[in-house]
């Protein structure tokens, strides 16, 4: 089948012989030619040239590379058959490198006999491996078995919708096109096109839906939310009131727990939104109902930061909290595990250690996992099987890389969706600036203001090479700068290859304000939080991602002081690179610049496989083709569940599963 579906790059005609009177500069044309004239010129450019004609008009074929013995192909009188791209030569038109063909006797005959053009199909170009030839593809493509051909689409809503047939659609695509359709098959303007766009987004559609039912069918513990006491004891610890967006997202959230199948929410919200305080009072409420919750974080340093600001406000209330990472002593895991599995310990928080089969709960509920992207598909389902008697637990995503609109109708319209669109009050906007790297100098009186300020900074290094060693050299040369530019300040270096107690006591150092600078790889990228640090230095921003950009900014601007976040580049830039920096010098919208991303580098990047769980899209593109989103929604409506035609389209087209339904 999926040779069905490999549709050509590109059209070429190379039937359609054009009259020479009637072409024009930048064309594709085929001509019947008969040379005139030839000559080599030497000299500091050799090149050869050859003038042909057709009828009363003159061309001149030009080659600036050949090989001995060319010129002999062609001699004067031939016939020729040339294709190529007309160009305006110094008094006349031309064709750079041309393919050329002697025309067989029984083409002269023909060209002799009929003075007006022939015509024939358009010839595909297949995507192809640089073994492979085209040949190799159009013999391929006419094994193409019959069952493919077979329509899923019922004929009266093709009919309404003025769309293409399947099968047509497949022998236009696969060569039986006629030439005057050249523009709109290499356009992607055909309603071939449009009828492959259509069919690609109208499996997404379906395939969400099986998925959603199949799901609702698992089972997961009914998590009553009648009786609030510890939610409420909670939100007296804290110094704020929850935001309008943070209590309708818990709202949503608390709902979906009450249900007999398990939730599958994202809450989405960019950096700082405050996501955090959501999901604990999420985990209390399975608490209150007498079930365990566990917390899942990316790094150790992550998990470090939740436990040390979360297990004091649950102490308060009585919650007993603990943490499990893999550094841990062999002694305090066994504690911890047998606390679980007694259900001594109602909320764990805790890196990939969670997932060892040696983790077992009393009565597992609810599994929160921030930063969801950074975890495949069954890392997740290991940890929510956890729950007891084959039910699954609920699933509360989190991530701050928010999914762009437009990517989010078509990859998640069955996924649930909360977003915290509103930021806690009181934050400044960040102020971003562009600095170049020689004015790296006047940076370091900048950072000594910010120092006499009594704020903090953070000094982030890029990973540049394929070594590890060498990026980390790289960084501690840069602390090194930094020490000797600033003097009597307290400089730290963090990265990812410290063991985990050093990486927890420069974070704690850090936190309480007693490490000044700290310059670090990107394992602060996600979710640190210190809200007394107002500057953000990324050194090379040029060669981070947008999304790592925004992620990173995000570190800062999290008190109510006015923070900067200097983003030092060096020269020269790319397009992209300028793009990009330029973005995030305009806006601090996480979405938005999701958006930009998604322009950027399409959406194969942004929602990789893995994390989509849905083979790419191919064809289509849920930027450019709405109006085909907003049809398959409406088409997969009229197609119902486990009827043949919909297998069948399913199948055609994907098979793997999406990963927040696994
Ligand atoms: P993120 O969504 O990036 O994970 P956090 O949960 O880390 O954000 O929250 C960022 C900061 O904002 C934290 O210091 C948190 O205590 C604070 N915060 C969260 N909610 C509010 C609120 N409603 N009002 C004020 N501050 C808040
Ligand atoms: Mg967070």
């Amino acid at each position: 089948m999926g040779l069905a579906l490999h549709f050509p790059l590109r059209f070429e005609d190379k039937a359609t012989i054009a009259a020479m009177d009637s072409i024009s500069v930048g064309q594709k044309v085929n001509l019947n030619v008969t040379v005139t004239a030839q000559e080599v010129v030497r000299g500091r450019r050799k090149q050869l040239k050859v003038w042909a004609e057709d009828g009363d008009s003159q061309i001149l074929l030009r080659w600036l590379h050949f090989y001995p013995g060319q010129a002999e192909k062609m001699p004067v009188g031939a016939r020729l058959k040339v294709s190529g791209q007309i160009r305006q030569g110094y008094g006349t038109l031309e064709i750079v490198h041309p393919t050329v063909a002697r025309l067989s006797p029984a083409e002269e005959a023909q060209v002799e006999r009929s003075a007006t053009p022939q015509s024939g199909t358009l010839e595909p170009v297949y995507p192809s491996g640089a073994q492979l030839k085209q040949s190799d593809w159009q013999r391929w493509i006419k094994q193409i078995p019959p069952e493919c051909f077979t329509d899923t689409i019922p004929a009266q809503t093709l009919k309404k919708n003025g769309l293409l047939a399947w099968d047509e659609t497949l022998k236009t695509l696969h060569g039986q096109a006629q030439p005057e359709q050249i523009n709109a098959l290499n356009g992607r303007s055909h309603p071939a096109w449009e009828r492959v766009k259509l069919d690609e987004l109208l499996a997404q559609q379906l395939l969400l839906r099986q998925y959603r039912l199949e799901k609702q069918k698992e089972k997961a513990p009914e998590i009553g939310s009648r009786n609030k006491t510890l939610q409420n004891e909670f939100l007296d610890q804290l110094a704020f009131d929850l935001t309008g967006a943070q209590q309708k997202a818990l709202k949503e959230i608390l709902a979906d727990m009450t249900k007999p199948f398990p939730m599958q929410r994202l809450l989405q919200g960019d950096v700082g939104s405050g996501k955090t305080v959501v999901a604990a009072l999420a985990c209390l409420q399975a608490v209150e109902s007498g079930f365990q919750a566990a917390f899942l974080a990316p790094t150790e340093v992550l998990a470090e930061q939740h436990f040390y600001k979360l297990s004091q406000l649950f102490k308060r209330i009585g919650v007993t909290c603990a943490r499990l990472q893999g550094s841990m002593k062999a002694k305090e895991k066994k504690q911890v595990l047998e606390q679980l599995q007694s259900g001594e310990l109602s909320i764990v928080i805790g890196t990939h250690a969670l997932f060892q089969s040696t983790v077992e709960f009393k009565n597992l509920a609810l599994v929160v996992v921030d930063e969801q992207h950074r975890f495949g598909v069954e890392q997740r389902l290991s940890l929510i099987s956890k729950a007891n008697d084959n039910q699954l637990a609920h699933q509360l995503m989190m991530s701050a890389t928010p999914i762009p609109r437009t990517l989010a109708q078509t990859y998640l319209s069955d996924l649930s969706v909360s977003n915290l669109d509103e930021k806690p009050p009181g934050r400044q906007p960040i102020l971003t600036k562009l600095v170049s790297q020689d004015k790296r100098e006047q940076l370091m009186s900048a950072i000594e203001t910010e120092l006499n300020k009594k704020q903090q900074v953070y000094w982030v290094c890029p990973l540049i090479e394929e070594s590890e060693k060498l990026d980390l050299q790289a960084a501690e040369a840069t602390a090194q700068e930094l020490s000797e530019a600033l003097p009597h300040r307290k400089v730290a270096l963090l990265h990812g290859k410290q063991d985990s107690a050093t990486k927890q006591a420069t974070m704690l150092a850090f936190a309480q304000g007693e490490i000044e600078v700290l310059v670090s790889t990107t394992v602060i990228e996600v979710g640190v939080d210190v809200s007394n640090a107002s500057l953000m230095v990324i050194d090379q921003a040029e060669r981070f991602g947008l999304a790592q950009l925004h992620q990173l900014r995000g570190r800062v601007g999290r008190g109510s002081i006015q923070s900067v976040c200097v983003l030092l580049y060096g020269k020269p830039l790319s397009q992209t690179a300028k793009t990009r920096l330029k973005a995030m010098h305009e806006s601090d919208d996480g979405f938005y610049l999701a958006e930009i991303d998604l322009e950027i580098r399409g959406p194969g990047e942004l929602l990789g496989k893995r994390q989509s769980g849905l083979p790419m899209l191919r064809y289509s593109d849920p930027l450019i083709d709405k109006q085909w989103v907003e049809l398959a929604r409406l088409i997969a409506q009229d197609m119902p569940v486990g009827d043949i035609n919909t297998k069948r389209h399913i199948q055609r087209w994907l098979e793997s599963t999406p990963w927040w339904l696994s």
